[in-house]
């Protein structure tokens, strides 16, 4: 597959043991476009077939009748999220396809601090131990955190789990992001006040990631408060595996009542303003992916809260958290 690498030992080991002779993979939205080529390379292994939901995260994988015409799923991309039972799923990680003698960044302990935290997604995680070296030369001591409940590897991160890094809040100055966007380093700026940076590979530049974090905490403060004001609640629960945290909605329901309000399950797998904003609803709280509430919520028309800040809108927490499946 151009610009990955995987484990094909492990997609042969999988097919041999569980006897798999039919089998559909799942893309990543963002690698669709390979969806072609990837299909011919993994005919190699057996009878293969695109599975066309488009995948988020290792939290959203397709449930037994959704396959039952074959005999087991790849998701590719994605690192298994150890605390979910996946039954007949091969979590298969892509790599990118990058070799560590040809990293290359200037940076000093005067931008980044004597010590920093390393941490990436699943694709650049071969890479860390090169960079930690690299950065070592240049003065720096680079930290990679324990995998978190939600993840498999040191300093791998999630949207949803970002504790690997901020786990080691009180031994660094800052924390370095290895890979392209704001999705994943945003979850730390969230947590933090220290400056978050990002290496950005093809680009040999290191850079501190921008993220305003008295202003978003304004903003989530204002959005929690609004549930005062409201009587009809709307619980969301997203059915995907990953995501479905039907303990916290149903907890959360009764404290709602207790403090007045009419609250509801809204049972949902894609969450989206079409379904939501005309459901007649108030105010709608996500028990689902915690970044929908606290990124997506700019789509919606209803105010849209996290499960905390419900709670801290109500009084039953004093300080501000930020959701995370943990
Ligand atoms: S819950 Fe959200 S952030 Fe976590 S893996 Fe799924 S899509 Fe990613």
């Amino acid at each position: 597959m151009k610009n990955y690498t995987y484990d094909a030992e492990k997609l042969k080991d999988w097919i041999k043991k569980d006897g798999i002779k039919k089998f559909a993979v799942q893309v990543p939205a963002g690698l669709m476009h390979h969806a072609k080529a990837i299909r011919e390379e993994f005919s190699a292994f057996g009878d293969c077939y695109i599975y066309a939901e488009p995948s988020f995260g290792a939290c959203d994988f397709p449930q037994k009748q959704q396959i039952q015409y074959v005999d087991g799923v790849v998701n590719l991309g994605h690192a298994r999220i150890p605390n979910i039972t996946s039954e007949r799923v091969l979590f298969l990680e892509l790599y990118a396809d990058i070799s560590p003698n040809t990293l290359s960044f200037e940076c000093s302990p005067e931008v980044l601090g004597k010590h920093t935290a390393l941490f990436t997604t699943v694709q650049y995680l071969p890479l860390l131990p090169s960079i930690k070296e690299k950065l070592k030369d240049a003065g720096i001591n680079a930290h990679i955190g324990r995998p978190g409940k939600r993840t498999m590897y040191e300093g791998q991160v999630l949207g949803c789990d970002v504790s690997s890094p901020c786990a080691l809040a009180g031994y660094v100055d800052s924390y370095l992001f290895v890979g392209d966007g704001d999705f994943h380093p945003h979850g730390v700026c969230m947590q933090t006040s220290k400056p978050v940076f990002r290496y950005r590979i093809n680009e040999r530049k290191i850079e501190r990631v921008q993220f305003d974090r008295e202003r978003f905490l304004k903003k989530r403060y204002g959005i929690a408060y609004t549930i005062q004001k409201v009587t009809d609640v709307g619980v969301v629960v997203c059915v995907k595996p990953g995501q479905l945290r039907m303990h916290t909605a149903t907890a959360l329901c009764d404290t709602l009542r207790q403090h007045g309000k009419k609250a509801q399950i809204i049972y949902a797998n894609n969450i989206s303003p079409a379904i939501l904003d005309y459901s007649g609803f108030d105010l709608i709280v996500s028990t689902a992916c915690p970044r929908i509430a606290l990124e997506d919520y700019i789509n919606y028309k209803l105010p849209m809260l996290t499960p905390q800040e419900a709670l801290l809108g109500l009084g039953e927490k004093k300080e501000y958290e930020i959701d995370q499946i943990l």
